[in-house]
């Protein structure tokens, strides 16, 4: 049996009545930019993060940019985020105009490390993108503390967290605004690629409206400088198809995660850390074995794939390689050489979940 790691095929395969349902629906209305998909589709996410606003844009990436340009940060001002975050949150960053400066992450959660932020905080600094790496959130109520102190706002990065949660308050809900991503494999993925901006405020809900837009507030009449950023509307009809899907297919997630943390129990690879207070939903299930060449060929060569999220921190990358010292992001890097992904996503069959779980479990006590 071949367990890859994702299959996009599969999940369009079982959907395809209501996605071709979606499509129609679009194609008979044949509006395509700005219409009532999306503003469905907008309400419908807002009330799902708990959040008054969501404003859909063209990425997860885009999002990042729009909410910091909305809260007004850019050029001059320094923005912190994980070290060990994929390279979009950084080109987020750096779209906006504002500077990133990379903190190292806890070694269990992999998540934002507070202290460490407190170290690269300047008087230039005006925010914090913590990254929910993997579905788990950061430890907020530490970054929310410092925030305060510093007078920064907290934008969180929700791209691999549709739907966890802290403290009972869902991811998109806890820091000034949030960026999503619904790039195909995320846990709520459109058809291509698709982002959104949810916040609670007001004020940064118009701003990012009216910035995904060339800044336009009457038609001709463009009241910031703004670009071209928008969900379109058959993205837009597929989301909200899938929406409510989304908290099945995350108890999926968590009810194979679980049975993937029994077979590895007393091996000697390292399962994820579920926090206290945490809804992890499981984006990536990733491990850490010492040897990860000879582990993932023991899978591969047992019809298992894997994938690496990520092999090299954004500051070890050739373009990047100016925004810290080798070995100032210690635990980063350190986790890089040792994390592995292996397949979970919420149409796994039974039988491939079992699989898994003993290939898994053979090569952690070999
Ligand atoms: C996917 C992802 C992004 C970027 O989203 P795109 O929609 O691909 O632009 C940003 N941050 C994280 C953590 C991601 O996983």
């Amino acid at each position: 049996m071949h367990v890859p790691f994702l299959d996009l095929a599969r999940h369009v395969e079982l959907l395809r009545p209501q996605l071709d349902d979606a499509y129609a629906r679009v194609l008979e209305r044949s509006r395509f930019v700005l219409g009532e998909e999306l503003e469905r589709f907008e309400a419908a996410f807002a009330r799902y993060c708990g959040v008054s606003h969501a404003v859909g844009v063209a990425s997860g990436t885009d999002a990042i940019t729009v909410a910091l340009a909305a809260l007004d940060i850019g050029p001059g001002d320094e923005v912190i985020t994980a070290a060990n975050t994929c390279v979009p949150t950084v080109v987020g960053i750096e779209q906006a105009g504002a500077t990133p400066i990379l903190a190292d992450v806890d070694p269990r959660t992999l998540t934002l490390d507070p202290a460490d932020v407190e170290r690269v905080v300047t008087t230039r600094t005006r925010a914090i993108v913590p990254v929910h790496l993997y579905g788990q959130t950061t430890d907020i109520a530490p970054l929310a503390d410092l925030a305060a102190a510093h007078g920064l706002v907290l934008v969180e990065d929700c791209a691999q967290a549709h739907g966890a949660e802290y403290r009972g308050r869902r991811a998109g809900s806890l820091g000034r605004v949030a960026a999503f991503s619904f790039y195909p494999t995320k846990n709520l993925g459109a058809l291509g690629d698709g982002g959104a901006v949810v916040t609670d405020d007001d004020g940064v809900a118009e701003r990012a409206r009216l910035l995904r837009n060339y800044g336009e507030q009457e038609r001709f009449e463009h009241v910031l400088r703004g670009r071209n950023s928008r969900l379109d509307e058959l993205q837009a009809a597929i989301l909200s198809t899938k929406l409510p899907l989304l908290n099945g297919w995350n108890e999926r997630r968590r009810q194979i995660a679980a049975r993937y943390g029994e077979a590895l129990a007393g091996s000697a690879t390292t399962t994820p850390h579920e926090a206290p207070g945490r809804r992890h939903v499981y984006h990536l299930y990733v491990v850490r074995v010492p040897d990860r060449a000879a582990f993932r060929s023991a899978l591969s060569e047992r019809g298992v794939g894997t994938a690496v999220h990520y092999p090299v921190p954004v500051h070890r990358q050739p373009a990047y390689a100016d925004l810290a010292r080798p070995g100032e992001l210690s635990v980063a890097e350190a986790a890089s050489e040792e994390i592995v992904s292996l397949p979970l996503h919420a149409d796994l069959t039974d039988a491939e979940v079992e699989r898994v779980a003993e290939v898994v479990a053979d090569a952690s006590r070999t």
